[in-house]
């Protein structure tokens, strides 16, 4: 104890108190944070500059993961990504018009939980600033007018309650309507359990509307994100014309716990990946998120020429 006292005292120099004080050193930890992943330095990283890739553990610039549409730089690892944010790197600017943006869910079962389901609803209305789990709308990718559906992990799990099943079974009836191909990209965690029976509902009313869109001979693309599960894979998810999912994207009906306690067998390593399923056959291609939209534009042009040759009403 003396002796820091001791030091302390032997370097206050009394005599030149006008020395500029050394800038406060937010350079150099700057530089640093990034490299440091220990529990000192994640305290002082200020929240929403930096993340932290759940793969390879790069901290990586918020602002460079947007850019790159929210995979990572240096190990590629697909992030969660806004629906407002796909939708803006996938259409022609300014071509996008949604449809009913302000539906919003009704309380019909007066479901009571820990919050009642009124509060949930509210609660991730105001930090998602979505109504609901999808955002549906008319835009041009390329050359090409579709109807588009995008998914959004982000409100309550992306689950499938009457506004997804509402909204997507609207998008594809006008898309029927007016002879456009349909692009939905998935990401989901299942039937939303708040309005019990009125979700699963959903599954067979998405499903009805693309048999009558396929039955006009017009092509429908699902793209499966990480993760797509349960009552939305069992539904539009998998009925595409062309399936396509991203890499490494979990995909399946059940988890692979229950999977694994019902059957009692080990599972396949890799079991419900996007590789998995590519090699299995479920799904027709895996496109990096930075390619989707070239990817989307070769097959609506491969698809509309061969749907046109099997004798559709054309547009
Ligand atoms: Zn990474």
């Amino acid at each position: 104890m003396a002796t820091t006292s001791f030091t302390k005292k032997s370097l206050g120099f009394d005599v030149e108190p006008a020395v500029t004080p050394p800038p406060p050193s937010t350079e150099t930890t700057f530089v640093k944070k990034p490299k440091l992943g220990s529990k000192m330095r994640k305290k002082e990283i200020p929240e929403g500059l930096w993340t932290k890739c759940p793969k390879c553990e790069t901290m990586v610039f918020d602002k460079e993961l947007d850019e790159n549409l929210k995979v990572c730089p240096k190990c590629s690892h697909h992030l969660p990504i806004g629906a407002r944010e796909r939708i803006h790197s996938l259409v022609e600017t300014c071509s996008f018009e949604e449809m009913d943006a302000e539906m919003t869910s009704v309380d019909v079962l007066q479901f009571k939980g820990v919050a009642s389901y009124k509060e949930k609803l509210n609660g991730y209305q105001k930090s998602t600033q979505l109504r609901d789990a999808v955002i549906t709308g008319l835009g041009k990718v390329g050359e090409f007018k579709i109807g588009l559906g995008v998914m959004d992990f982000s409100f309550l799990g992306g689950s499938m309650g009457s506004v997804v099943g509402e909204k997507l079974t609207r998008l594809i009836e006008t898309s029927t309507d007016r002879g456009l191909p349909i692009v939905i990209i998935s990401t989901s965690g299942g039937a939303r359990m708040y309005e019990g029976m009125f979700s699963l509902m959903q599954m067979a009313k998405t499903c009805a509307a693309l048999a009558y869109h396929g039955k006009a001979k017009l092509p429908y693309l699902s793209v499966l994100t990480h993760p797509t599960t349960a009552g939305v894979m069992a539904s539009y998810a998998s009925v595409g014309d062309l399936i396509l999912a991203e890499p490494e994207a979990m995909i399946g009906f059940a988890g692979p716990r229950v999977i694994k306690d019902t059957t009692q067998a080990e599972l396949p390593p890799g079991f419900q990946t996007a590789e998995f399923l590519l090699e299995h056959g479920l799904i027709d291609a895996i496109v990096p998120r930075k390619e989707l939209k070239e990817h989307l534009i070769y097959y609506l042009d491969f698809l509309t020429e061969s749907k046109r040759q099997a004798g559709g009403n054309g547009h």
